[in-house]
């Protein structure tokens, strides 16, 4: 049962502590993907229409308990009024004792966001003074950041022990959404990629013995490859996930369920000149930055079976023009099966930037909020930011 915002009564001229993942890609002070700004007007624009006063909060990159000038909220602030088209006030204090007085004067119905959460210790430390002192601003506690859900971090763990907490009406639904991957209607392929080897390795492991097939492509692919003995070269890879990848190894069946790619996009690190090659081609002074064309076909022949499909992780460097074409194509294929043929689930903060770029987006069942905590829930982890909330 999931503690629902729309349970909690009374909330007029209530302060609510909301934590939400603004976490959006910034460049020069710019938002460059508003997509999780979009996400979180839903349960913003709930509260404010029952009048409470609304205490946004968020963390901003990988901030590690001090400020960072380049990681503040500010411009995030600037671009959610855009997105609501209503005022937002932006705090620019991180200690929330120091928010205080500026909270005390709020009036119903108004919004603030607060300095980046990740700007102080106690948050990454799940310190319970630090979740006290947030919990000291605000009546209620809503959270609707799923994306950290999985992490012990005070403003989603600790914090529950000093407010009444329910969940926000993003959370929500995607708790419902990924509820029914949980039985996943078979053929179930599992599609990955992206960066952070080290935390998704243990979750193939656990997610594996369900998928039919997993598909893998990106930093993640260059680190399986590896492994079976391959030259990388310069490639993106991690190194700590060694002992992780001959475990998966041997789950059951797991030779016949990962499909790794079986051509390539290199580039020279000194150069830039781009090649297309067999998995056993990498030369020295080259990282493999996409998937090839026969590798996405190879991967469509699977997409195009499942009844139930999953991605996160971009297949290559997507950021960069000449290495998206792995990561835009299989945007489309997942887009194309789901919303009828397929069930079809995206998740992961660079995940769904790639999504957007092919504005396929709404052709998607679902567009997680998360990629590690989407993963971690459907691998059965424990969430600490989802007890007490979910019953
Ligand atoms: P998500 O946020 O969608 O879960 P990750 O955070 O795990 O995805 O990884 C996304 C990042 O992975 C992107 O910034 C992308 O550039 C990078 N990436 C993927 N494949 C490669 C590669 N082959 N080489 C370098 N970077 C890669
Ligand atoms: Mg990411």
């Amino acid at each position: 049962m999931i503690n629902s915002i729309k349970k909690a009564k009374g909330l007029k001229g209530k302060r609510v502590l909301l934590r939400l993942d603004l976490n959006a890609p910034l460049k020069a002070g710019k938002v460059l993907d508003d997509h999780r700004l979009v996400i979180a007007k839903e349960s913003i624009n709930y509260l404010l229409k029952k009048g409470a006063k609304v205490i946004a909060i968020s963390h901003l990159g990988k901030a590690k308990g001090s400020v960072d000038k380049d990681l503040s909220l500010k411009p995030v602030a600037n671009r959610l009024k855009i997105v609501l088209k209503h005022p937002v006030k932006f705090i620019a204090e991180h200690q929330p004792e120091k928010a205080l007085l500026k909270i005390e004067k709020m009036k119903n119905g108004e919004i603030v966001l607060l300095e980046n959460l990740r700007f102080n210790p106690g948050e990454l430390e799940n310190d319970s003074q630090f979740a006290k002192n947030l919990a000291s601003l605000a009546d209620v506690y809503v959270n609707d950041a799923f994306s950290v859900s999985h992490r012990k971090q005070a403003s989603v763990a600790a914090i529950k022990r000093y407010l009444d907490s329910y969940a926000g009406l993003f959370l929500e639904k995607e708790l419902k959404a990924l509820d029914r991957i949980l039985k996943p209607k078979k053929p179930f392929v599992i599609i990955m990629g992206g960066a952070k080897v080290k935390t998704k390795a243990p979750l193939i492991k656990k997610l594996l013995p369900k998928a039919d097939q997993l598909l893998l492509g990106g930093a993640l692919a260059n680190t399986f490859i590896k492994e079976l003995g391959y030259e990388v070269a310069k490639s993106l890879c991690d190194s700590d996930a060694k002992e992780m990848i001959k475990k998966i190894f041997k789950t059951k069946r797991a030779e016949d369920k990962i499909i790794l790619p079986i051509d390539l996009v290199v580039a020279s690190t000194r150069t830039g000149k781009t090649r297309l090659i067999r998995p056993d081609e990498v030369k020295k002074g080259e990282a493999i930055l996409d998937i090839g064309p026969e590798t996405i076909t190879l991967f469509s022949k699977y997409i195009r079976k499942a009844s139930t499909l999953i991605w996160n992780g971009p297949m290559g460097k997507f950021e960069e023009e000449h290495f998206r074409q792995g990561s835009l194509s299989l945007a489309r294929l997942v887009a194309a099966r789901s919303k009828g043929i397929a069930y079809g689930v995206v998740g992961g903060g660079e995940t769904v930037s790639v999504l957007n770029m092919t504005k396929m987006q709404d052709y998607v069942d679902f567009v997680s909020g998360g990629g590690g905590a989407m993963l971690a829930y459907l691998g059965g982890e424990k969430m600490p930011g989802l007890d007490k909330i979910v019953k």
